[in-house]
C-alpha cells in the first residue's frame, strides 16, 4: 500500500481548530474564516473578539448556527507569512494523496465550508486600502461557476458595512488562463500545470459556491491597519444580525457605494516588462493612459475608464501582473 506523502510541515504539532455555536431555533447557517492567509490576522482578531462576546453573554446566537474558524492555515499564521508551503486561496479542493500543507488544510476545511450555507471570508491588503468586498456571479448554469444564490449574497455584502465591492474575478481569471495558454509553450512542470487550469483560481469562496452556498471575501483594510479587525468585527455582527442568527436588529443596507467589475487580467510575460509608475489599487485610468511598457518596447495603454485592481510589479513571468476594472452602477 502507499503511504500518503505527510509534508514535514504536518508532523510539527499544528492542528486544525474550529468553534460551532447553534440557537435552539432553526436558521441558516454560516462560518467565518480567518487567516486564511497567515499574515491576514484581523479576522483572527474579530472572530475572537465575537467569541468573548458570546461567551460573556454580550450577544446571543438564537437561530441556526455560526462555525467560527479563527485561524485557517496554521502554518502560514505561525510563519506570519501568506502562504505554507503555497497559497491556501487557490486550486481549493480536497485531494486523496496531499501533497503538501495547503491540501492538509483542503481536505479539513471543504467539507467543513460545505456543512454551511454561508461564507464570510476576512482578510486583508499589504496596500492601505479602503476595505472592499469582493462578490460572486450573476445567477447562471455555466460550466465554470455555476450559481443560484445571486440576490442572497448581494443582500448581505450591501449590509457588511463596506462601500465598495468588486466582482467579476473567477471569470476574468478563467479568461486570463485562456490567454496564458496560447501565449505560451506549457512546461509540464506542476507550477505551470496549476498555472494554466482556471480551476487553480478556486479559492475559498469559489469552493463554497461550488457546494451550493454563498460566499464573500471581505479585504478588511491593510494588514497592520488598527482599523481592520474592527472591519472584520462589524461585518460579522451585521452578518449574524441580518441572517437572524443573533437577535440584535438586522442593518440597513448601504446607499452609496461604488461597484467595480473585473474584465481583464494582464500577466507578466518579461522581467523586463514595467509599470510606468508606482499603481495601487482603485488607481483610476482615463482612456489611453500608459499602464506599463512590455520589454520589447510595446505600450499598454488603458482602452477605458476604469480602475487598476492587484497591480504586482514583482509578479514571475506567466502570472497575473495587474487586472482591469470598469466601474457599475448597481450590484
Ligand atoms: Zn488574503
Amino acid at each position: 500500500m502507499v503511504q500518503p506523502h505527510i509534508s514535514p510541515a504536518a508532523s510539527t504539532g499544528l492542528h486544525f481548530k474550529s468553534v460551532c455555536v447553534a440557537g435552539l431555533k432553526p436558521g441558516p447557517s454560516v462560518i467565518i474564516t480567518g487567516a486564511v492567509h497567515g499574515n491576514e490576522t484581523c479576522g483572527t482578531q474579530a472572530i475572537h473578539r465575537v467569541l468573548e462576546d458570546i461567551a460573556q453573554k454580550r450577544l446571543s446566537i438564537v437561530s441556526g448556527m455560526v462555525t467560527f474558524v479563527p485561524i485557517t492555515n496554521p502554518l502560514a499564521y505561525a510563519r506570519h507569512e501568506r502562504a505554507g508551503d503555497r497559497n491556501l486561496n487557490r486550486n481549493l479542493y480536497p485531494v486523496a494523496q496531499p501533497a503538501d500543507f495547503e491540501d492538509h488544510v483542503a481536505n479539513w476545511l471543504c467539507p467543513l465550508l460545505a456543512r454551511h450555507e454561508v461564507l464570510l471570508d476576512l482578510h486583508s491588503t499589504r496596500a492601505q486600502n479602503p476595505a472592499f468586498a469582493m462578490l460572486g456571479p450573476e445567477n447562471n448554469t455555466g460550466i465554470l461557476q455555476p450559481f443560484k444564490h445571486f440576490e442572497k449574497e448581494r443582500a448581505l455584502a450591501k449590509r457588511l458595512g463596506v462601500h465598495r465591492f468588486v466582482d467579476g474575478w473567477l471569470s476574468t481569471y478563467a479568461k486570463g488562463v485562456e490567454r496564458r495558454v496560447s501565449d505560451t509553450v506549457p512546461s509540464g512542470n506542476r507550477a505551470n500545470a496549476l498555472n494554466t487550469d482556471p480551476r487553480y483560481g478556486v479559492g475559498t469562496t469559489e469552493y463554497m459556491r461550488s457546494a451550493g452556498g454563498y460566499a464573500i471575501t471581505l479585504e478588511c483594510g491593510a494588514h497592520d491597519d488598527p482599523a481592520s479587525p474592527e472591519v472584520g468585527y462589524r461585518a460579522i455582527l451585521n452578518t449574524l444580525a441580518f441572517l437572524g442568527i443573533t437577535s440584535s436588529p438586522p442593518p440597513q443596507p448601504v446607499e452609496k457605494y461604488e461597484a467595480l467589475r473585473m474584465v481583464e487580467v494582464h500577466d507578466k510575460n518579461n522581467v523586463g516588462d514595467a509599470f510606468s509608475r508606482a499603481w495601487a489599487s482603485f488607481d483610476r485610468l482615463s482612456k489611453g493612459d500608459l499602464i506599463g511598457t512590455r520589454h520589447d518596447g510595446t505600450r499598454l495603454l488603458a482602452e477605458d475608464e476604469g480602475c487598476i485592481l492587484f497591480p504586482d510589479a514583482k509578479a514571475e513571468p506567466g502570472n497575473e501582473w495587474f487586472y482591469l476594472t470598469k466601474t457599475v452602477v448597481e450590484i
